[in-house]
Parts: structure tokens; sequence; C-alpha cells
């Protein structure tokens, strides 16, 4: 007889990542995981390449050398930052830190799936609070909140939706919750928005020792594979995190690479600037399909497809398939109606246009 794992483990349901494959298509299109379409900074290669004479060596548990990086490049403090195994540790790590089983853990309705698999491991009771438009909704998310709420966990700009909320919004929030309430912001796509009244949230958590911001490497610095994130907060937060961390907990490879892609700005600049043109692009020519798509300022576009038979979301799904263009299903977020593409390159997007346009016709 197996043996009983934690009470709720059982009832997790995996994380299902973005497919790589297209039954019979040797080299698919895979636009499934907002991965950078742009690959990686050629620096930030390098340095993982010249790690190879010294994989027998531990790496620096404390990654000095990247959070000094990351300390100069966002003008930020080394010792408020602390790195992890993707920003996807740092979320599990703040579950395990901070919720007891039982405690409340609420999310926005369209939240990251990663936020219910946390709560989930740790005991907690997960509450999504109901969305607006696919847009978080401040009011929403506090009247669900009540003092017995331990997380709240808010992406912004939000996956899969590709929206987000202002600051004066963010801060709404966070004024409206108690104090003992961690805020946890997951701001995985913040360096792609250039709206003017987005902040990722660090100013927030530099103010107040309730709100910890998380960052990744894996979408703008295009370092999916190295699996490199951090979190920026106040000490008692920072000091949280290092003690349930592994000792080693980032390899040696992500922090060369790290160091040196957060320094490559004009890697950054240029993904950016291709996500602008192509984001608009796909924004424009699929609503031009007459399929309604929510307006993103992230690296991928939510489709919606229609009920007709025929026509669905999961039809749509099937044929990119077979044309060998992998999008992802978002049915695991209550979104069954809907897919999202991630922005390609320059080819991709308009294969994925063409097909999407072929699909609508037939
Ligand atoms: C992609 C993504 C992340 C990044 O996860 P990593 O573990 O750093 O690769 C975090 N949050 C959201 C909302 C994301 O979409």
């Amino acid at each position: 007889m197996a043996i009983d794992p934690r009470a709720g483990i059982l009832d997790i349901r995996p994380y299902k990542p973005g497919s790589s494959e297209a039954p019979g298509i040797a080299e698919p299109i895979k636009l499934s995981s907002n991965e950078n379409a742009l690959g990686c900074s050629d620096k930030a290669a390098e340095a993982m390449k010249a790690t190879a004479p010294r994989l027998h060596l531990y790496p620096d548990g404390g990654a000095t050398k990247l959070r000094e990086a990351i300390a100069k490049a966002e003008g930020l403090e080394a010792e408020n930052i602390v790195c992890g195994t993707g920003s996807d540790e740092l979320l599990q790590l703040l579950g395990r830190a901070y919720l007891n089983p039982g405690d409340k853990v609420v999310q926005s309705q369209y939240g990251f799936l990663v936020y219910r698999l946390v709560a989930m491991q740790c005991g907690a009771e997960f509450v999504s609070a109901p969305e607006r438009d696919y847009r978080s909704d401040v009011d929403a998310i506090l009247e669900a909140a009540g003092d017995d709420t331990k997380i709240v966990f808010l992406a912004n700009p939000n996956n899969p939706t590709g929206t987000y909320i202002p600051a004066d919004e963010v801060r709404r929030l966070r004024d409206g919750l108690p104090t003992s309430t961690l805020l946890v912001l997951d701001a995985a796509y913040a360096e792609f928005v250039h709206n003017p009244d987005y902040e990722a949230g660090i100013e927030l958590a530099r103010e107040r020792d309730d709100v910890v911001v998380t960052r990744t490497f894996s979408k703008i610095h295009g370092l999916a594979a190295l699996r490199l994130g951090w979190a920026y907060a106040q000490k008692p937060i920072i000091d949280v995190l290092h003690r349930v961390r592994g000792p080693f907990n980032v390899n040696m490879a992500a922090i060369e690479a790290g160091t040196a892609a957060i320094q490559d700005r004009d890697f950054m600049q240029r993904s950016v600037a291709h996500n602008d043109e192509w984001v608009a692009y796909l924004r424009q020519q699929i609503g031009g399909l007459g399929l309604e798509v929510t307006p993103s300022v992230c690296n991928f576009v939510l489709i919606h497809f229609p009920d007709t038979p025929g026509k669905t979301a999961a039809d749509a799904d099937a044929y990119l398939t077979s044309k060998g263009l992998i999008i992802r299903g978002v049915e695991p977020y209550g979104l069954p109606n809907a897919l999202r593409a991630t922005v390609g390159t320059e080819s991709q997007n308009r294969q994925l246009v063409e097909a999407l346009a072929d699909f609508m016709r037939a």
C-alpha cells in the first residue's frame, strides 16, 4: 500500500507546462510558454558556457555576484534581494514559510496557476476573487480577503490575461488589507510594460514590511531553461526566505548567465521593441478575424473563441496543432473558450495569423 502524503497533496492537479509537441511535425512552432522570441543575450549564453571548467564546484550559496548585479541594474540594495530557482521557487518558499494549514490564500479569478498549487501544498484554503473584463478587481479581492487571509497573490500584469492594474490600485489594495496579510506581487512581465501608471511594486515593497515583489529571468531575459528568479522585500521577509531556501538553490550557470543578462540592456531593449511591434500586430490581425483579443501588456495574447461548433477554442487548438503551431489551452484557468498565444518571431507571428485566418474561413 502506498504511503500517504500529507492531507490535501493528492488533491493537487499537477501543473501542466505548455506543450512542445505536434504529432507528425518534426519542428513545430512553440508559442505556448511565453518564452522570449529573440532567444537570450549572447553575453548570457557565453557566461553560461564559461562555467564548464568549474562544474565540480558548488556555486556561491548567497548568489552574491548576481544579487549585486541586479541591485546595480535596478537601483536596489543587494541585501534586500534573494534569488531562486525560477520565481516559481520563491512563490513556493513564501508559501512554505508563511502558510499554516487552514490559512486563507486569495488570488484574482484568472491568477497564475502556481498560486493554487502553493496554497494546496501548504494545506491552505484557496479563494479566487472575481475579475471584471479579465482584469484584477481590487474591491473583489478586498471583499474576498478577511482578517484570516495570510497571503494575497497578485500577478501584475497577469498571465494568462495579459492585463494589469495601475500602481494606485495596487496601493489601494495594500492599504485595504490587514497588515497581517502578506501581499505577493508577481511582476514576471514588468519589463514589457511601459504604461506610465504601471509599477512593479518595488517602491511599495521598500516602504512596507508586508509586501514582496517577485521577478524572473525567464521572460525578458530569455533564460527560462536556467530557472532563475528574484524577490525584493524588507529585511524580515528576506531573512525568512534565506532560512527556508536550499543552501545552494541557484546554480552556477544561472548565476553567471543572469549576471551577464541583467547588464545587457541592449538585449532587453530589443526584446521590448520586438514585443511592442508584434503584440500590436497579433491583436490587430487576430481581432480583424472577428475574434476577441484581450488587450495585453505582456508577450502573449489571450484569444477568445465562439461557442459555434467547429469554431471553438478546442477546435482552433486542434487545427493549429495539425499545422505545427502550438499555443496554450487555458481551460485549467477556467477559460475553456480561450487560447493563449506567445509573441514569436516575425515569421512565426505571420504563420499564426495565417493559420487562424484559414481556420476561421474553413
Ligand atoms: C512565467 C511566469 C513566472 C515565471 O516563472 P519562473 O519560475 O521564474 O520561470 C512567474 N509568474 C507568472 C505569472 C508567469 O507567467
